[in-house]
């Protein structure tokens, strides 16, 4: 398409499409060689011939509009500038950098914890230059990936031995299906979740071939129910984690250190899946408590999973720790060498873990806790700074304000509003149609060259600035004068 403005006729038509430029022409012109020696001489002849091929059939088929006064439409300026246009789209990669300004920090659609400098570090050495993955520098013989880290796993936890996969979906699903297959795992009804993207707990027992024998009700399950359902059929006693909900009200649950005695005295061992699991005490830095794996490991889980990009802060993986001999039995079977972890897991992953040796420092550096306890005065003076920007972006149709805000951790932990702070708050002026507005003004953020991310409620577009530290202010207010409404 050319421009607004009239249709043109058939034989006016023929007449222009004979000045259409040879595609040999075009490639040959100045003006394409910078195009070249960005993108190569295939792709641009490429996108020369869809820019010529797409106004030939537009012209054809009578739907190409243009503007009829100018002398030579058909220009090579024209073709370069859309095939540039074209051309840039195409390079640009899909997975991009947005700014999460949506109140929760463990965003599993924005990509989960974010690492530290750290870890970033060691996956460029570890993409750019050959690593000891798999093999052993001492004995020069072959190695397993899992001894790069599992003493270190174990320090942080207590437990005796660990293994790591892709992601905690996959180790529950591959330790159900080493230890249950076949067999009875005992999970109250209290405890049946769905994580949300297809994660639910009586699928993935099914999908690793265990049974699953339910116990006790919604709201309340005894120790004696549990006890009720043991039989020679069971493998183990399992309990998860209701990361994304809450019961409350007339609730009993078996804590794990009731449950784990019994477990004992019938000889089977005690699952947990944690899913978020922390290594360390959140409270101690003014947050909700979560259990920590070592204190469930104390508490006498057999065995613990956990996700390695949820609160532990590092990237996607799903950690497993427990007894000697589960893990053992766990690591010899198939499914672990299919869900295993690659290189650049591992080598992001030991630098997170080992912030967690240093505990004094960890708010600082582990960017996850960094923002969960970022101080609220921080965000608000933030949020001070970008208002004049983002009000002179949105226009007068549009009232800005800062206000306070309750950011949430995200990712199944804790499903309630935490952590106060403060955002950026826009409303329409105008009366009524103010959802549609809002909308427009969501897509146009998300529209921007680094897409902002915000969340509409109670007739407002909210932007958090939790997750907007110092270092990005800048970017996100000089694009805002991009932002087109
Ligand atoms: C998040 C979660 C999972 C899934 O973990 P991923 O790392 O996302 O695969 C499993 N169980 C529980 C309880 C969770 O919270």
């Amino acid at each position: 398409m050319m421009g607004a403005s009239e249709k043109v006729d058939k034989g006016a038509l023929n007449a222009l499409l004979a000045q259409m430029p040879a595609v040999e022409r075009v490639i040959a012109s100045p003006q394409a060689q910078p195009l070249i020696a960005q993108h190569g001489r295939t792709q641009v002849l490429a996108a020369i011939r869809a820019t010529l091929d797409g106004w030939r059939n537009e012209a054809q088929a009578g739907t190409l509009v243009m503007e009829v006064s100018e002398a030579t439409p058909f220009s090579i300026e024209r073709v370069i500038a859309d095939a540039d246009r074209a051309l840039a789209a195409r390079a640009q990669n899909n997975l991009r950098t947005v700014f999460n300004l949506t109140g929760t920090v463990l965003h599993t659609n924005l990509g989960r914890a974010l690492l530290p400098d750290v870890a970033v570090g060691a996956v460029v050495q570890a993409l750019t230059q050959p690593a000891n993955l798999e093999f052993d520098l001492a004995t020069g013989k072959r190695g397993d990936r899992d001894d790069l880290i599992d003493e270190l796993i174990c320090e942080l936890t207590g437990a005796e031995a660990a293994t790591v996969v892709n992601n905690n979906a996959a180790a529950v699903l591959l330790a159900l299906s080493a230890l249950a297959a076949r067999k009875e795992v005992i999970v109250s009804r209290g405890e049946l979740v769905e994580i949300g993207g297809a994660f639910r707990i009586p699928d993935i027992m099914s999908r690793a071939g265990a049974r699953l024998r339910e116990v006790g009700t919604t709201n309340r399950t005894h120790l004696k129910d549990y006890e009720a359902a043991i039989g020679a059929r069971t493998a183990l006693l399992m309990k998860v984690h209701c990361s994304n909900y809450a019961i409350s009200g007339f609730t009993k649950s078996v804590e794990l250190d009731e449950l784990a005695p019994l477990a004992q005295r019938h000889g089977l061992p005690v699952a947990v899946d944690l899913g978020s699991g922390t290594l360390a005490d959140l409270t101690q830095w003014g947050l909700p408590a979560e259990p920590t794996v070592r204190a469930t490991v104390e508490a006498g889980a057999d065995l613990v999973t956990f996700s390695g990009d949820k609160l532990l802060g590092g990237p996607q993986a799903g950690l497993i720790v427990g007894r000697k001999e589960l893990i053992a039995t766990i690591k010899k079977h198939p499914l672990k060498r299919a869900l295993r972890v690659g290189k650049l897991t591992l080598a992001a992953l030991e630098p997170v873990l080992k912030l967690y040796q240093a505990p004094e420092f960890l708010r600082e550096r582990l960017t996850t806790l960094r923002l969960l306890t970022r101080p609220a005065s921080e965000m608000h003076e933030a949020a001070e700074r970008a208002l004049p920007a983002l009000q002179r972006a949105v226009g007068e149709a549009y009232a800005v304000s800062v206000e306070p805000m309750l950011s949430q951790i995200g990712s199944g932990a804790l499903p309630v509003d935490v952590l106060p702070g403060y955002g950026l708050v826009v409303r329409h002026r105008g009366k009524g149609g103010s959802g549609r507005a809002l909308l427009k003004l969501e897509r146009a953020l998300r529209a921007l060259s680094r897409p902002v991310i915000g969340r509409i409620a109670d007739d407002a577009l909210r932007l958090d600035l939790r997750c907007l530290e110092q270092a990005d202010e800048a970017v996100f207010v000089a694009q805002l004068a991009e932002l087109h409404l």
